[in-house]
């Protein structure tokens, strides 16, 4: 993971990125009343999509300090987001390493084991009615 020392500018999604890794770049767009920070991949395919993203507050430094203070290489996503608009979540390539971090989240950013401030989240249901907890 490489951190900039400030965004660097990125043409294509008319946002800046902020750090990359060995297979995606983190970049921050406006999106309507959010922040989206974008996983845009490698390669030609960053020119069409991205694989992940994570809906923030419309704040550039806290998603700014957000992915500061994010290892991507232990932790599946970073924190302080609202919402998770990709269907497939991040694994961190070392996840293994920080398992308290890398707890089930919901689509809202909330640790499922720790309730959800959204009324009647989904996710947290299905938790609940499924035995093990954290399916
Ligand atoms: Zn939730």
């Amino acid at each position: 993971m490489i951190h900039h020392p400030a965004p660097v500018l990125n043409e294509r999604w008319e946002g800046y990125e902020l750090a990359r890794d060995d297979h995606h770049a983190f970049v921050w767009i406006w999106q309507g009343f959010n922040i989206r920070l974008i996983a845009v991949p490698h390669g030609p395919d960053g020119a069409w999509g991205y694989d992940f993203a994570w809906c923030f507050p419309r704040d550039p430094q806290l998603v700014q300090q957000a992915v500061a203070d994010w290892d991507a290489d232990t932790q599946d996503e970073p924190a302080g987001w609202h919402k998770r608009p990709t269907h497939e979540i991040r694994r961190a390539p070392r996840r293994d390493d920080d398992p308290a971090y890398n707890r089930a989240r919901c689509r809202h950013g909330c640790y499922l084991d720790e309730g959800c401030r959204t009324v009647n989240c989904p996710d947290l249901e299905h938790a609940r009615s499924t035995p093990e907890g954290t399916a």
